[in-house]
């Protein structure tokens, strides 16, 4: 997954229209708390650098996000390296794959962590509001939440997508960068 469209200075509309409800909510806490802990940093690193964002824009949106709550010089000793690495540009060098929804719905999610799979990690009540708020109208929240309830977190991801952009999705849900390239596609064709 990857293309080359991507301007990182629209990030909070990517998230907004394009992303999957476990990376926006990923960016929207990074946005609000200016920090993302360890687990984010792989699963919305890997992502952002599937759907295209490049190491320097990377770098940028990172700094600038964590700056406001820190020096540059301690951003520079924290995190600098962990997006060199994620890139690929030191230690084993290695080409990260993006995490897909099993790996991510799978992953052990503790109290006011960010990562794994909103449908599975929040509770019926909490999945209600942020919808909600989102802007879905109660039929649709019903739906969602009810896949959500059954443990079908992907059809709930589905519907997601589906009520997001008026039309389903091509295929179930099962990666986030899936979900990003038709949903990107989709108003970019
Ligand atoms: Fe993310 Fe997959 Fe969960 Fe959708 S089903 S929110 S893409 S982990």
């Amino acid at each position: 997954y990857s293309h080359n469209s991507i301007d990182p200075s629209l990030m909070d509309v990517y998230a907004k229209n394009h992303f999957p409800l476990c990376m926006r909510n990923i960016h929207e806490n990074f946005r609000a708390t200016h920090t993302l802990k360890y687990d984010c940093r792989l699963q919305y690193g890997f992502f952002c650098k599937g759907i295209g964002l490049s190491y320097e824009d990377c770098v940028k949106y990172w700094r600038d996000e964590f700056t406001k709550a820190m020096e540059h010089r301690e951003f520079q000793k924290k995190y600098g390296y962990t997006i060199k690495h994620n890139y690929g540009k030191v230690g084993g060098k290695i080409n990260y794959i993006p995490f897909n929804c099993t790996k991510i719905i799978s992953a052990n999610v503790g109290i006011g962590q960010q990562h794994g799979c909103p449908f599975k990690v929040w509770d019926n009540g909490y999945l209600k509001q942020k919808l909600t708020e989102y802007g879905f109208g109660p039929q649709v929240v019903t739906e969602i939440v009810n896949h959500a309830k059954e443990g079908n977190y992907q059809m709930a991801c589905s519907a997601y997508f589906e009520y997001m952009h008026g039309r389903p999705s091509k295929e179930v849900i099962n990666h986030p960068n899936q979900y990003f390239e038709e949903s990107f596609n989709y108003e970019h064709e």
